[in-house]
């Protein structure tokens, strides 16, 4: 969509920045920022507003760190239009919209909502509050209508939102007029006085809230982040045969077919390339759920592809199969079961879903095997409760460790595929000796 010349208003405080400058170590900062988001992460569910605030004051305290002029730092409208210009938080938006299905739904809704007006000026213009029982857009043309045309000040945002409307387009699903909204719904949790705790306005705050964090937290140091691992782990946790070698990963040893299918996840995810079979990733650490998003949204859907057809297996699935199959273990099927059912797979024969079955129990039992079924069963001291997010990273876990330990765990299925071969008939015992062998002295 071409960008009109009203939808500068919502960066306009930012001049000429085209990206906020990050700092390099800050400890004080990180130390700062831990603090809030400790109470972001702890508050429950219905304190949505008191969550907003702390994640609030940590992307401020971070993006005033970052502001170009330090003696604007404390102004929050100009920092505000300086997070809505930066590029990387604007590629990463573009990027999260692509790739994750949930938060691009939450941001359809979200701007379908929009504009959202300051709670003060609905007050003051004596207009209801918005019951979210009734249709957002008669309410929104209704409380536009209050605003006089040739007025500067718009109570609302985005603030070209009457511009898009009148021309009968959606509002662009973009970092900048999402950001304004989402500065705009805290700006209400100010100033609006009770009115959060009103329905409507409460409609606001957990996608303002998802929607900054979603998109702000990879700027977290990874001692922030526990769940970012190294691109080897990442690697090997998806069923890729990468391997270091003289600090690179290399992917020689990989498919052609599985290397292709990986260029693509880099880049449909921005993480980098494959050049002569050797990564380059953009950042030496990866968050893992950004991946898997990435690959989630990039693999297709066949359950029955080969066991190194990568592209073809489910997400958490794929690596336990590649390297089972590695370690001499033949799979028919796989289903990571979509966050609904259990992870399963079908070995190619009853003994191999035994074998199966055993090296994955080696550690804990939590497989059971039925037939040329191996399903997983659940871990901890009651099984039936593991959650399904606990479910499908633990299938990663254990294709993590069959890939370490994949040249053992080939001879040891080796060796025993020959312990349960048929055996030639023993020759007959000798006929017993007449005299004893043991004799005593
Ligand atoms: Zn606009």
């Amino acid at each position: 969509m071409a960008e009109k010349s009203d939808c500068g208003k919502l960066t306009a405080a930012a001049g000429d920045l085209q990206a906020l400058v990050r700092p390099a170590e800050n400890a004080e900062l990180w130390d700062f920022v831990r603090s809030w988001l400790r109470r972001f992460e702890k508050a429950d569910g219905d304190k949505a507003a008191e969550r907003f605030v702390c994640l609030w004051a940590a992307v401020m305290a971070w993006a005033a760190k970052c502001s170009p002029d330090a003696g604007r730092a404390h102004e929050e409208s100009y920092l505000a239009h300086c997070l809505a210009r930066d590029q990387k938080l604007a590629e990463r938006f573009a990027n999260l919209y692509k790739i994750d299905k949930d938060l691009r739904k939450k941001i359809d809704r979200f701007l379908a909502l929009a504009p959202v007006f300051l709670a003060p000026w609905l007050q003051k213009s004596e207009i209801p509050e918005w019951d979210p029982a009734q249709d957002r857009r008669a309410f929104v043309t209704k409380a536009l209508e209050k605003v006089p045309a040739e007025s500067a000040a718009r109570p609302y945002a985005p603030a070209c939102a009457r511009e898009h409307l009148l021309a009968n387009e959606k509002l662009p699903a973009d970092w900048a007029h999402v950001f304004s909204i989402v500065a705009q719904v805290r700006r209400n949790l100010f100033h609006g006085g009770r009115n959060y705790k009103n329905a409507g306005e409460r409609q606001f705050l957990e996608p303002a809230m998802a929607i900054l964090w979603e998109v702000w937290r990879f700027e977290l140091p990874s001692g922030l982040l526990i769940s970012r691992i190294s691109w080897l782990r990442a690697l090997l946790r998806s069923g890729f045969m990468a391997r270091e070698a003289e600090n690179r990963i290399s992917l020689t040893d990989e498919t052609e077919a599985n290397r292709k299918y990986l260029q693509k996840l880099l880049t449909s995810g921005h993480f980098g390339m494959l050049k002569n079979d050797i990564l380059l990733p953009n950042e030496p650490y990866i968050e893992e759920s950004f991946w898997l998003r990435t690959v989630d949204s990039g693999h297709g859907s066949s359950e029955a592809g080969r066991a190194d057809d990568l592209a073809s297996m489910d997400t958490y699935m794929a690596g336990l199969v590649r390297w089972l199959n590695e370690a001499g273990i033949a799979t028919e099927l796989s289903c990571d079961g979509h966050g609904e059912r259990k992870p399963s797979f079908t070995a190619a024969d009853e003994e191999s879903a035994r074998l199966a079955a055993w090296l994955l129990n080696f550690r804990a039992p939590q497989f059971n095997q039925s037939g040329k079924t191996v399903k997983y069963a659940g871990a901890g001291p009651n099984p039936n409760a593991t959650k399904p997010a606990d479910r499908l990273k633990k299938m990663l876990d254990v294709a993590e460790w069959l890939a370490k330990n994949r040249e053992d765990l080939k001879s040891i299925v080796a060796s025993m595929r020959k312990v349960s071969a048929a055996k030639a008939p023993l020759k007959p015992e000798p006929a017993a000796p007449k005299e004893p062998i043991l004799k005593t002295k």
